[in-house]
This record gives structure tokens, C-alpha cells and sequence, in this order.
């Protein structure tokens, strides 16, 4: 381990021999309650902000530096200017504001050549208990002109000077976020602390060509330089995170990230498939002439990537993605039918009832015509005839089948599956759709011999290509970037809560037309349901009975049985309802032509990404479509620029870049219920370009050592499962 007195803050003795890897990670996983100084009491506020170990310590960064190199003089503050002072407060007032229900607090700083105002409006507990009279504290900020004659700064940051601290002073201080309730300076203190104490633990985990290559520093070097900034630093770079030490510590994150979703792909890639060639596929020139349409660019491009896995003999890992309507069903049936024309089986899981039937009727004609034996299995089929199907897929009569969880029951076994399909893959959970690529398996003799079918994941959740690489890091990705030709994009407008009639006008307008609409309300937690239910319930009632008596609204919530939902919907789909209003999100997917008009209320809720899946319920028929997203938030103007967003941009995968800009990974859809998106220092939308670097140095490294068994990537395979073993389940061996 290089790293040396040179770093400041870090006694480390150049005699000591380098700790081993393991010695290390034990080393970091010490509990917080073990650090000299941190009591129980100040344990648990850090424990209830997720900070437990040294290791957590270590990396909470600061989010923000402070230049304290120089503090300006009070007597040289002007209007305008940003700065630094130091000084002592007086005449601290403090006013609680019943109105507001918080604190107002009210003081003077004043130093040895002048004076400043400080306000806070709203104080947050801590300060006011912290704040008094003769504490002397550093306040950063704008200042601005106050009461006449005076000069303020309103809400400066501030940090208090303890007596024996003024070494702060002249320093480019470390701002960290804080529990409330626990001071900054003890935070500092005892970062500062832990590091010098245990700094040596953080072990070199980049080899030194990559460290080399990519102008990176040490991992701890780059730890002391963020925790310890040195009086020389850039302090923009480190504010904007682009520091050296800032790409070091992302670089790092993501490299290791890389590491196991690359292994976790090797190991899926280890088994055998079945290699379905181009010969003899006679089915896929039939179905081109049934074809109504020709395929897209993007369409015919994404199956020649899906067509090329499944001619390899290991098994196809693939992930479509393609905006809402962008024509992936139809490349799923093309990849089907190779898989059929060689005598294997095709089977398709959907989420929904009502998709899987959606998905079996636009199919069932082309089998059909093909001959091609199909079948819709869901928990609707009735149990006799459910026996007989389950029989006719064992004895592979049944070459194409489509239907919902329920193909991966217990009973269900499809010895020749040659590809199997999963759309809205997201809504999936990691064991059901490895469930379905082993359906031909025998339950009493699972054997890894068996050659795995091929699977094709879809998704109508464009994320952009630098979340999908950490998502989906471990298949391949296959994009549909362009719509079939003929399409109007959906006029899309945003409303205040008081332009309300126009909203129920364009309504009205349509369903007299005889088309149809959907009102949307936010998703909203458990315990909300109850009083959503009565709102939306209420709603729905008095747009039956007022404006739009001459029409059947429906309602579908949270609280239904998924059966009476899915009646619902289906009447709604059969055109019995003209209006449906909806707490509760809309099968993805769903394929209503008529309908042409999607009202969302409360949209400042929703994600971008959420707002465009929404939209493209709507816009499937030839008919120009709506998209009213009604803003019934403050009129706050950030939440309505976030929104005018939907009103110019049609293009899925811009929307969600913005997304991923405006709210983080952790909002889009699909994200949340994914250990992956669990990153410490690497932000998705910033760090696009380290992300590819990273990904493309793991994976060359992997082709280099596969099993990370060499001389210098043995301590990277324990660091490896320590950081992702658990999220990426990767086996404990190999
Ligand atoms: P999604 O990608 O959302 O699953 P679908 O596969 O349901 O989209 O396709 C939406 C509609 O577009 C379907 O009615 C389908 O028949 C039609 N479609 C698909 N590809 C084309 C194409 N190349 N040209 C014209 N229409 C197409
Ligand atoms: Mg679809």
C-alpha cells in the first residue's frame, strides 16, 4: 500500500507492512460505536442516517467546500458581493412565526472592523437552540442590502468557530450534510478522526495501468484529498465534483460495478443454448408476406441483433427497449418464429391478464395462418382445460404460449423452450424471469446440462443508455429509436388547476366524437389510499352526473381485486365506458385506439418518464390525440418548467435523460427495485463518460483473467463480492 505522510491527516508508518485485503474489509466494517468519542447517543443520530461503519464514515463526502483561504474584513462587505467573514453574534433574535410554524431568527456578526445582518426565515430547531449571543461563527454568503443603511445575508451557511478550531481558519473547509441535531463540527472532527485512524485500510483496489491510464490517484489518496482538501486544491472543480479525487472514487465505484455485472454475464453465458441458424426458415418469409407493414429501420436492425445471439450456442441475454407503440411485439414474433421453424417453443409472459390476451389475439391470426399451434395460458383458464394445455406444452404440441405468471407455476414444464419472452420485463422480479428460462427443466433432475433457452426482455421504459449500462450491465441492449411511419405525435399541454373547463371542454369534444379518454391520479403510498379512493370516487361520480352524464365513466383504484379491475378495463377497452378514471397506473402497453385523450392529474407528481409511459396509452389509432397534464401543485416555476418539457419533446429516451438529470436514478421506473442503482459516489447523469471508461476497462480486464485469479486481481475478486455479492448475487465461489 503506497500512501504516505505526504497526505495529510494520515499518520501512516512506511515500516508497517500493508494490511491484507481481508484485514482491510474487517477493518472498515467497524462499527461506528467503536470510535473513541462517538457516544451512544451520537451513534444512533449517525446510525439513523444510515452511517454504521468507518467505511460508511469514510465515504459520506462533502457536498460542498467552503473557501475559508480568505476571510474578507466586514468593513470591506458590499452589496453583491459573496463571501466569507468571520465574527462574533450579537442581538440574536429569534420569533416564531405561527403562520409559518417555524422559527425566525435574527442577528448581528460583527468583527473588529464592522458589522453585518444575518436572517435566517426559517430556522431549523438546531440552530435555534445553537446560536447564542458571543458564539463566534464563519457565515458564507451573498450580501445584499438590508435595513436602511445596513447590510444583510439571508440564510447564509455558517459553521461555528469552536475555541481551538481557528485552524479552520485560512482553510478550504470540508461542508458535509448532517443528521439534524448533530453539529458540523463534530461530523468534521470525527471524519477527520476516523480517517487518520483507519486510513490505511483503504487499500489501492485499481491496478496502477488503469490508475495510470486514466490520470486517476489512489483510492485513499483521493479519500484524504475530499475529507482534507489541501490548501492548493481547484475548490471549483471540487464543488462542480470534477476533481481528480472526485473521477477517482466514481472511477473506482463503477469499475467495480462493471467487474460483477461483466462476471454475472459470463456466468449466464456459461451454459449451452441451442443454435437456431437463418437455414431453413421458411415460416419468417411467410409472415413478412402477411405483413401488413414493412419493419421499421430500427425494428429490422434490433432483430438482426436478436436473430445473430440466437444463432450462438450460448443463450441469448437480451434487452429490447422501445418507446410505447415503436413496434416490439412484432420483432419478438420474428425471433419466436426462428425458435419454431427449428421445432422448439416459444413462450411469452406478460404482467397482466389483459395484455397476455392482447398480445394472443394480435398473434393468434398469424400462428394461425402459419399453423402453428398457440395457446393463452393465464389464471383465467379454466382447471380442466389447464390440465390438457399443461399436458400438450410438455409434449411440445403447443409450439407458441402466451400468458402471465401463471407459465411459471409449479406444474408448468416446456421441455423443448427454445426462446422465451418477457414484456415489461421490469415489472418482473429477478427469480420469475430466471423461473421462466428454466421451465425445460425436470424438477427432480435439474441439470445444468440441459441447454438454457435463449430470452428476449422488453421494456417500453426508454432509460437513457448510461442507467441501462448499469441496470441491464449484464445483457445486451437492443434499441428501437424510431416509430413506425404515420404517426401524429400527442398534442400535449400543460394546465393550471384553474384552467380546469378547458381541460373538461377538449374532454367533452372527444367522447362526442365517439372517442375516448382516461383521467389519471398519482399513485400514492398505503396509507393514502383510503382518502384517494373517496377523492377519486367522488370525481368520477360528479363527472357522471354533470358534464359528462350522456357517458359511462368508469373507475378503477388501488383497492380493487385485480379481477374486477381487469373488468373494468376490459370494458372500458370493449367501448362500454367512455371515460375511465384511474388511481391507479394503466397497464403499460395496453392498446386502446379509440382512445385519445389522456388527463393526468396532479402531474407535478409524476416523473417525466411516467408522464411519457402515460402519454402512450394514447396516439395508437389514426386520430390526432391529447395529453392534459394539469399542474395542481404551487405555481411553483420549477415544477412547471419540468413539465413544459412533455409539451416539446416526443422522444422517450430524451425525456428520460432530463429525467435522470432533474430527480436521479433512483425515480425512474424500473430503478428503485434494483440494488444496481445503489451508488455512492458515481452520478449517472454526470458521469456518463467515466461510466463507459469504466465499464470498457472491467470488461477488457475480465477478458484478460476471467476469474480474476491472477496476481494482482486476487485482492480484486474479495473486494469485488464484498462491494456487490449481495446485490448482484455473484456466487461466493469461482
Ligand atoms: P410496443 O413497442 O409498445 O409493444 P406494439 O408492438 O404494440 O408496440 O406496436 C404498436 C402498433 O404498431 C401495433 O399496432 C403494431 O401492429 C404497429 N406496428 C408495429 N410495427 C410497425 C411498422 N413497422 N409499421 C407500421 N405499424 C407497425
Ligand atoms: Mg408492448
Amino acid at each position: 500500500m503506497k500512501f504516505a505522510g505526504s497526505v495529510p491527516g494520515v499518520q501512516s508508518d512506511p515500516r508497517k507492512p500493508t494490511p491484507s485485503v481481508a484485514a482491510s474489509l474487517r477493518a472498515l466494517g467497524t462499527s461506528i460505536r467503536n470510535i473513541d468519542g462517538i457516544g451512544p447517543k451520537r451513534a444512533a443520530q449517525l446510525e439513523s442516517f444510515g452511517i454504521h461503519t468507518v467505511l460508511d464514515l469514510l465515504r459520506h463526502l462533502p457536498f460542498r467546500y467552503e473557501d475559508r483561504r480568505r476571510i474578507e474584513k466586514l468593513s470591506s462587505a458590499a452589496s453583491g458581493m459573496e463571501a466569507t467573514f468571520i465574527g462574533r453574534l450579537i442581538g440574536l433574535q429569534k420569533r416564531y412565526i405561527p403562520r409559518r410554524r417555524s422559527q425566525m431568527l435574527l442577528a448581528t456578526l460583527h468583527d473588529d472592523s464592522g458589522s453585518i445582518d444575518l436572517v435566517w426565515y426559517r430556522a431549523p430547531g438546531y440552530l435555534a437552540d445553537n446560536l447564542a449571543n458571543g458564539r463566534m461563527i464563519s457565515a458564507h454568503g451573498k450580501v445584499e442590502p438590508g435595513m436602511p443603511g445596513r447590510l444583510r445575508m439571508v440564510h447564509p451557511n455558517f459553521d461555528f468557530i469552536e475555541s481551538g478550531q481557528e485552524t479552520e481558519l485560512g482553510r478550504i473547509v470540508p461542508i458535509y450534510i448532517h443528521p439534524a441535531g448533530l453539529p458540523l463540527s463534530l461530523m468534521r472532527r470525527w471524519i477527520a478522526q476516523v480517517f487518520s485512524q483507519y486510513g490505511v485500510y483503504l487499500i489501492d483496489s485499481l491496478p496502477r495501468s488503469i490508475t495510470g491510464r486514466h490520470g486517476l490517484m489512489t483510492l485513499a489518496a483521493a479519500i484524504a484529498e475530499l475529507h482534507v482538501p489541501p490548501h492548493t486544491i481547484d475548490v471549483d472543480a471540487f464543488n462542480s465534483f470534477a476533481s481528480r479525487a472526485h473521477r477517482t472514487v466514481v472511477f473506482d465505484e463503477l469499475f467495480y460495478l462493471q467487474l460483477g455485472l461483466g462476471e454475472r454475464k459470463r456466468a449466464l453465458s456459461q451454459s449451452a443454448s441451442i443454435r437456431f441458424g437463418a437455414a431453413n426458415n421458411k415460416l419468417a418469409q411467410r409472415m413478412r408476406e402477411l405483413l401488413r407493414f414493412e419493419l421499421t429501420g430500427a425494428q429490422r436492425r434490433a432483430l438482426t441483433e436478436i436473430e445473430a445471439d440466437m444463432a450462438r450456442a450460448q443463450p441469448m441475454q437480451r434487452l429490447l427497449q422501445g418507446d410505447v407503440g415503436s413496434g416490439k411485439t412484432i420483432v419478438a414474433w420474428f425471433a419466436s418464429l426462428r425458435a419454431i421453424a427449428h421445432g422448439y417453443q416459444a413462450i411469452w409472459m406478460a404482467p397482466t391478464e389483459i395484455l397476455a390476451e392482447q398480445h394472443y389475439r394480435n398473434l393468434k391470426d398469424f400462428a394461425d395462418a402459419l399453423r402453428i399451434p398457440s395457446a393463452l395460458l393465464t389464471a383465467a383458464t379454466p382447471p380442466r382445460e389447464k390440465k390438457a394445455l399443461l399436458q400438450a406444452i410438455a409434449r411440445s404440441d403447443v409450439a407458441l404460449v402466451i400468458g402471465t405468471h401463471a407459465v411459471i407455476q409449479q406444474e408448468v414444464r416446456a421441455p423443448r423452450m427454445g426462446l422465451g419472452v418477457i414484456d415489461e420485463q421490469h415489472r418482473f422480479g429477478v427469480m420469475q424471469r430466471r423461473s421462466l428460462q428454466h421451465l425445460i427443466e425436470e424438477p427432480e433432475n435439474p441439470s445444468a446440462s440441459n441447454p438454457q433457452p435463449h430470452m428476449l426482455l422488453m421494456s417500453a421504459t426508454p432509460i437513457p443508455r448510461s442507467l441501462a449500462m448499469v441496470l441491464y450491465g449484464d445483457m445486451e441492449l437492443s434499441f428501437i429509436d424510431e416509430m413506425p411511419p404515420g404517426r401524429i405525435p400527442v398534442q400535449t399541454r400543460v394546465f393550471a388547476e384553474r384552467e380546469r373547463k378547458q381541460v373538461y371542454s377538449i374532454v367533452l369534444d372527444q367522447l362526442r366524437q365517439g372517442r375516448q379518454a382516461f383521467v389519471v391520479l398519482p399513485l400514492v403510498e398505503p396509507s393514502e389510499q383510503l382518502a384517494q379512493v373517496r377523492d377519486a370516487t367522488q370525481m368520477q361520480q360528479k363527472m357522471q352526473e354533470t358534464m359528462f352524464k350522456e357517458f359511462g365513466v368508469g373507475l378503477v383504484h388501488g383497492r380493487l381485486k385485480a379481477a374486477e379491475r381487469d373488468r373494468i378495463m376490459r370494458s372500458f377497452r370493449d367501448g362500454a365506458l367512455s371515460l375511465l378514471v384511474a388511481t391507479t397506473v394503466i397497464e403499460v402497453g395496453i392498446d386502446i385506439p379509440n382512445a385519445t385523450v389522456m388527463v393526468v392529474e396532479h402531474a407535478e407528481r409524476f416523473g417525466l418518464s411516467q408522464l411519457h409511459q402515460l402519454r402512450g396509452r394514447v396516439g395508437r389509432g389514426t386520430a390526432q390525440s391529447f395529453c392534459l397534464l394539469v399542474n395542481r401543485g404551487t405555481a411553483s416555476t420549477v415544477a412547471a418548467e419540468r413539465l413544459r418539457v412533455m409539451e416539446k419533446e416526443h422522444d422517450g429516451f430524451k425525456i428520460a435523460e432530463a429525467d435522470l438529470r432533474l430527480r436521479g436514478p433512483g425515480e425512474l421506473l424500473g430503478a428503485r427495485q434494483s440494488g444496481m442503482a445503489d451508488l455512492h459516489f458515481a452520478n449517472l447523469a454526470r458521469d456518463a463518460r467515466l461510466l463507459t471508461e469504466a465499464r470498457r476497462e472491467a470488461l477488457e480486464w475480465l477478458e484478460k483473467d476471467p476469474h480474476l485469479k491472477r496476481k494482482p486481481s486476487a485482492g480484486m475478486r474479495q473486494i469485488l463480492r464484498h462491494r456487490w455479492g449481495a446485490a448482484l448475487e455473484l456466487g461466493s465461489v469461482g
